[in-house]
C-alpha cells in the first residue's frame, strides 16, 4: 500500500512571518494533525547559504528563530512522526544533489519561472553565487532524499504558489531517472505539490509577496503593540474618503481579514458595506489588529514556555531521521548511476 511521506522546509534567513504560515505553516500544522504522514521539515541552512554566505552568526541565529517559530506555531517533534531536518547535517543528501545535477540540464533550471523572477533583480543577477544558480536542483534533492521508493507512495511537498515551478522540475527529473536508469520499475516517486488557499500573502505594503527582503511583513514573533503599529502603517487600497464605496479585492487590510479573522460571515457583511457605502479604513484596521493578535496569543503563550528548551538536540534527531531515510536512497540511486563498488569484472 506504500508509505506517506511529507517533505517541504524553509531557508533559514530569519524570523518567519505571517506569510510563511498561511503558505505554509498552516498546510504543515493540518498534515501533522492527521497523523499519517512521516514528516521531514526541513531547515535549509545550506539554501540560505545560496544568499547570505556573509554572515555565519547570523546565519545560526535564523536557524534558532525558525526552530522557535516552527515550535511556537504549533509544529511538535516529540510526535515520533515529525522530524526537523537541518540540511547541513545530512550529508547523503549533498551526495545525491550532485548525482540529480547531471541529469537536470542547464536550459531547464535557467528557465525556471521562479529563478528567472529572482534574477530580474539587478542586484541578484549581479552578485547571485555559483550555488544560487543551482539551488533548484539542490531542492529536488531535498525532496527525494526521504523517498520511500516504494510503490503506491506518496510523496507530498506542501509549499506556497511561488514553489510550483521547483516542483514540476523535482517531478520531470524523477521521471527522467527512471526512464533511464530502470525503465520496468520506477525507483523514485514524483512528489505532489500541496498549495494552500491562499498561495501568496501580500505584503504590508501592497506588494505582491510578503517577503522579509522587501521590509513589509508582520512577524509570527511580534508582540501586540507592533502589530497595531504595522497595521496602522498598512497599504488599505487606492485613497478613498472614509465613507466612499471601494473594492475589497483592492483593499489588503481585506486581504488579510479573509485569511485570518474567524467569523467570516460578519466579514462578508462588512465587505457588502464596504463595496455600498464604504468602512473607515480605521475602522477596518482596528478589527484586523484584534484578529491578528488573537490569532499570534497562543504562538505567544507556546513561546514563553520554550524557554530553555534543547534545540540542538532536536536538531540532531530530526536530521539523523533523515539520513537513515536518505541511505538507501542515495545506495540505490549511485547504483543504478554506476558510480558505486564493488565492480563485478
Ligand atoms: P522571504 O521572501 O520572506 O525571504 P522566502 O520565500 O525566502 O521568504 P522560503 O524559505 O523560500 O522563504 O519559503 C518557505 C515557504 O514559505 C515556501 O513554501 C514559500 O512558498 C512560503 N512563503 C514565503 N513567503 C510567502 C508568502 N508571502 N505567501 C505565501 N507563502 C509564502
Ligand atoms: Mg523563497
Amino acid at each position: 500500500m506504500g508509505k506517506q511521506v511529507v517533505l517541504t522546509g524553509m531557508r533559514t534567513t530569519g524570523a518567519l512571518h505571517l506569510g510563511h504560515y498561511v503558505g505554509a505553516l498552516k498546510q504543515w500544522l493540518e498534515i501533522q494533525q492527521t497523523g499519517q504522514y512521516e514528516c521531514y521539515f526541513l531547515l535549509a541552512d545550506i539554501q540560505a547559504l545560496t544568499t547570505h554566505a556573509d554572515n555565519p552568526s547570523a546565519l545560526r541565529q535564523s536557524v534558532k528563530d525558525v526552530t522557535l517559530d516552527w515550535l511556537a506555531v504549533g509544529l511538535d517533534p516529540r510526535l515520533k512522526n515529525v522530524h526537523f531536518v537541518l540540511q547541513s547535517q545530512v550529508p547523503e543528501r549533498a551526495e545525491l544533489s550532485i548525482l540529480l545535477d547531471m541529469i537536470a540540464t542547464n536550459a531547464e533550471v535557467l528557465d525556471n519561472p521562479t529563478l528567472k523572477a529572482e534574477l530580474q533583480d539587478l542586484q541578484v543577477r549581479k552578485t547571485a553565487s555559483s550555488g544560487f544558480m543551482r539551488y533548484p536542483v539542490d531542492q529536488v534533492a531535498d525532496i527525494h532524499m526521504v523517498d520511500p521508493m516504494e510503490a503506491g507512495s506518496t510523496l507530498l511537498v506542501p509549499v506556497g504558489a511561488d514553489q510550483e515551478s521547483h516542483l514540476e522540475l523535482a517531478r520531470d527529473i524523477a521521471r527522467r531517472f527512471n526512464r533511464v536508469y530502470s525503465p520496468t520499475k520506477a525507483v523514485l516517486t514524483p512528489c505532489r505539490t500541496l498549495v494552500g488557499d491562499i498561495g501568496r500573502l501580500v505584503g504590508t505594503d501592497g506588494d505582491a509577496k510578503m517577503s522579509k527582503s522587501k521590509g513589509n511583513t508582520i512577524d509570527l514573533r511580534d508582540d501586540a503593540d507592533t502589530v497595531a503599529r504595522k497595521i496602522k502603517g498598512m497599504a488599505a487600497g487606492p485613497n478613498r474618503g472614509a465613507n466612499e464605496p471601494g473594492k475589497p479585492d483592492e483593499n489588503p487590510v481585506f486581504i488579510y481579514l479573509r485569511a485570518f479573522d474567524p467569523d467570516q460571515i460578519g466579514l462578508a457583511d462588512l465587505e457588502q458595506q464596504y463595496r455600498e457605502r464604504g468602512v473607515p479604513n480605521s475602522a477596518l484596521k482596528g478589527r484586523l489588529t484584534t484578529v491578528l493578535n488573537d490569532f499570534l496569543d497562543p504562538s505567544r503563550a507556546r513561546r514563553r514556555e520554550l524557554a530553555g528548551t534543547d534545540i540542538s538536540q532536536i536538531l540532531v534527531d530530526g536530521s539523523d531521521a533523515a539520513r537513515e531515510a536518505c541511505t538507501p536512497v542515495i545506495t540505490t540511486v549511485k547504483e543504478a548511476m554506476a558510480v558505486s563498488l564493488p565492480y563485478k569484472f
